[in-house]
């Protein structure tokens, strides 16, 4: 087998491979040219978040038995002893980056349960340390855990980067039978690592699922930000790519409302500053009103501040002004805190009282939220110091109230 041949090169005695995709648990043998290893696997039912570890055929001898903790702790229940040597090996106190939260968590399992975290028992160059990277950032987020006796039985740790298993593994386009590629189910589960490492082996980034969600429409219905991020700047996928019900990754954004959203929506407008915002989905759905429905504030501010089209109209007549919410809090708090006369609407109808205009009833445009009104509707007048606009100027009632009762 290819990964046998690959730690046959490399000199190893002992490797784990993550997020292996076969199912229930095993033992059996896999043999290079010139070297034997033994291959503990465990999976799942559902085949997900399996593991794998191959351990040298001299070495596997001692290993008494394997004890499966969860989906993500395998203890290996052995004693394995023997150097080979050709490694380098340096004692230092290493670790990459800054501990977080989880890091606390990895060190309070392994005291509790007598265990050393290896990896930083080895001084390392930088690349061996870090299993994820992204762009500016890096972190050491895989750990190999030994009872701590048996330490000083290890003489390295070495972490082989993803593309050598996705090579040998190969069908990196393979798909799930709701057309899913390996990108997708990644993008899911919010692991940016392995996203980057589908990109960087050519992964096909425009791949659609049987709903014609590409990995962007994934990535931000599930809110992952990193996943997000690596995409938008480690690929040239597709940013505006509409699925089945017409939404652009933004509108799914917005429909489904995540802590992450308005952040995820900054870094669009970062990324891409001529994002088209005011795109509408199958039922004419801005992303605003879609966010605005689903009461998200501060995806709607976000939203407001770049500038979006506040009085557009979805295909059933419903407008973040007429919707039906509990509370026209978030409406008042939005119309406050503009900056600058956002886009006009146009349509045949008054936006506010629905008269069709024609000969008699001409068109005109609150100037402050820029809806289309018939001149009843924009009959108060008032100057909007903010959008230097000193001379009285038409605004709605709701935004004669939003002018009156300002701080600004
Ligand atoms: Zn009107
Ligand atoms: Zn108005």
């Amino acid at each position: 087998m290819e990964i046998a041949e690959m730690l046959e090169r490399r000199r190893i005695d002992i490797c784990c491979l993550q997020e292996t995709r076969w199912k229930s648990n095993g033992v059996c043998h896999v043999n290079s040219d010139k070297e034997k290893y033994k291959l503990f696997w465990n999976g799942q039912k559902t085949a997900k978040n399996g593991f794998g570890v191959f351990v040298r055929e001299l070495l596997a001898q001692e290993v008494l038995g394997i004890k499966r903790i969860n989906s993500r702790l395998i203890e290996l229940n052995g004693h394995v002893g023997e150097k080979t040597d050709g490694f380098d090996n340096v004692h230092g106190g290493f670790g990459y980056g800054k501990r977080n939260e989880d890091g606390n968590r990895i060190f309070e399992f392994a005291e509790s349960h007598g265990f050393c975290l290896l990896n930083i028992y080895f001084r390392k160059r930088l690349e061996h340390l870090i299993t994820y990277k992204s762009g500016p950032s890096a972190t050491q987020i895989d750990f190999f855990a030994v009872k701590q006796p048996h330490r000083r039985l290890f003489k390295n740790v070495k972490v082989i980067p993803g593309e050598s298993c996705i090579l040998a593994g190969a069908h990196i386009n393979d798909v799930t039978s709701h057309k899913q590629t390996a990108l997708h189910l990644a993008c899911l589960h919010g692991h940016s690592h392995i996203v980057s490492i589908l990109i960087g082996n050519n992964i096909n980034v425009n791949a659609i699922d049987d709903t014609l969600n590409n990995a962007l429409h994934v990535a931000c219905q599930y809110g992952h930000l990193d996943v997000v991020k690596v995409l938008l700047t480690q690929s040239d996928i597709n940013i505006a790519s509409r699925n089945s019900k017409g939404y652009n990754p933004l509108h799914v954004l917005g429909h489904h409302s995540k802590e992450s959203s308005s952040l995820i929506f900054d870094l669009f407008i970062r990324s891409f500053p001529q994002y088209p915002v005011d795109q509408v989905d199958a039922n004419g759905n801005s992303v605003l009103m879609l966010a605005y429905f689903n009461g998200n504030s501060s995806l709607c501010r976000a939203i407001v501040k770049h500038g979006a089209t506040l009085g557009t109209k979805n295909k059933e007549g419903m407008s973040i002004f007429n919707a039906p919410v509990a509370t026209k809090q978030l409406l008042f708090k939005m119309l406050d805190m503009l900056k600058k006369e956002p886009p006009w609407t146009d349509g045949e109808n008054c936006l506010q009282c629905d008269v069709k205009f024609g000969l008699t009833t001409r068109k005109h445009h609150c100037r402050h939220c820029g809806r289309l009104l018939c001149s009843r509707c924009s009959a108060k007048e008032v100057p909007i110091i903010k959008f230097e606009l000193t001379k009285p100027v038409r605004v709605c009632d709701l935004c004669f109230d939003v002018l009156s009762l300002s701080s600004h």
